[in-house]
């Protein structure tokens, strides 16, 4: 581990590196660039990362690193003044709804915790501060923040029948599996278009539960729109659909900031937990340096009687 100017790589053979030497210049941001294919992530990730990894594990003791992650020496002649690494990896940022830069860096354990020790009004302990369990997430948006609403107007086409496509979402076309299970469900004339169903078939079709219909050899449960929907794409973490997937459902739905958190994904007892007038939410969505700054203004508390006196909410 050193400190001198350039991160020196002599020599890089892993994967199909040609023998590849650079000098990697420090304190500057530094871009790799290339066609896809051509050494980018083995360079980037495989050598230069790999070996940072696996000289920074060789420093602590080796009852330590029994629990680390094993590195192998990456193929390179040598890699010189590598320092502490911090490696993002290259899965996607925000395909995941229920990730956020707290959960990314870490700020969002400790924080937790504080709040959990310090807040006021006391909501629980620190995972009821987080929007990915039951204790924590607001119960109308689970935890995402925002909701998705199915636009039927956009996904009916209400001049036609059910043999006519009526149903514009691709996988309910005429012939599909998913059309099949309304078309022969004995419920619908399959040629009348939906502008002409009574009030009990629009039912049925939004809406119906619990119906048993039998599909020639199959039987099973009917199921209406407007519940499908909400089971097979709205309840389901975007980043678990395909692209394809998602972008079909884009078609169909409106999304909005969750009316109840109004995006701040948690229960209304989190959020009404305060430190010096500010919520957890707040805080995480703060600069990392206007959260620094917060949290240093609140001192060391020190051990007994932890927490002493705070400005606001201190608690007896
Ligand atoms: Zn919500």
């Amino acid at each position: 581990m050193s400190d001198r100017a350039f991160i020196e790589v002599r020599g890089a053979r892993e994967h199909n590196l040609k023998n590849i030497s650079v000098d990697i210049p420090k304190h500057r941001v530094t871009v790799f660039t290339g066609v896809s294919g051509s050494g980018k992530s083995s360079l980037v990730f495989d050598t230069v990362a790999a070996e940072a990894q696996r000289q920074l594990n060789e420093t602590f003791t080796a009852f330590v690193q029994g629990f680390l992650p094993h590195y192998g020496q990456p193929d390179v002649d040598r890699v010189s003044h590598l320092n502490a690494p911090v490696i993002i990896n290259q899965k996607r940022v925000g395909g995941g709804s229920r990730s956020t830069v707290g959960t990314y860096t870490d700020i969002a354990a400790p924080l937790r915790l504080l709040f959990s020790r310090v807040g006021q009004p006391a909501a629980g302990p620190a995972f009821a501060f987080s929007f990915n369990t039951p204790q924590g997430m607001c119960p109308e948006c689970e935890g995402i923040g925002r909701t998705t609403q199915l636009e039927l107007g956009r996904l009916l086409d209400r001049t036609t029948s059910l043999n006519g496509g009526a149903i514009l979402h691709p996988d309910y076309q005429p012939g599909k599996w998913l059309w099949k299970t309304y078309a022969l469900s004995g419920l619908f004339d399959n040629d009348k278009p939906l502008d002409a169903y009574s009030e009990r078939e629009w039912h049925d079709l939004l809406q119906g539960q619990d119906l048993k219909v039998s599909l020639g050899e199959i039987n099973m449960t009917y199921e209406g729109l407007v519940p499908r929907f909400q089971r097979m794409y709205l309840s389901r973490d975007a980043a678990s659909m395909s692209d394809r997937g998602r972008a079909v459902l884009e078609r169909f739905t409106t999304s909005a900031v969750c009316p109840v958190c109004h995006g701040a994904r948690l229960n209304a007892a989190a959020l009404a937990c305060r430190i010096q007038d500010r919520n957890i939410a707040e805080l995480s969505d703060l600069e990392a340096t206007d959260l620094l700054a917060f949290v240093q203004g609140l001192g060391d508390p020190g051990p007994p009687g932890w927490p002493p006196t705070w400005p606001s909410g201190s608690r007896t």
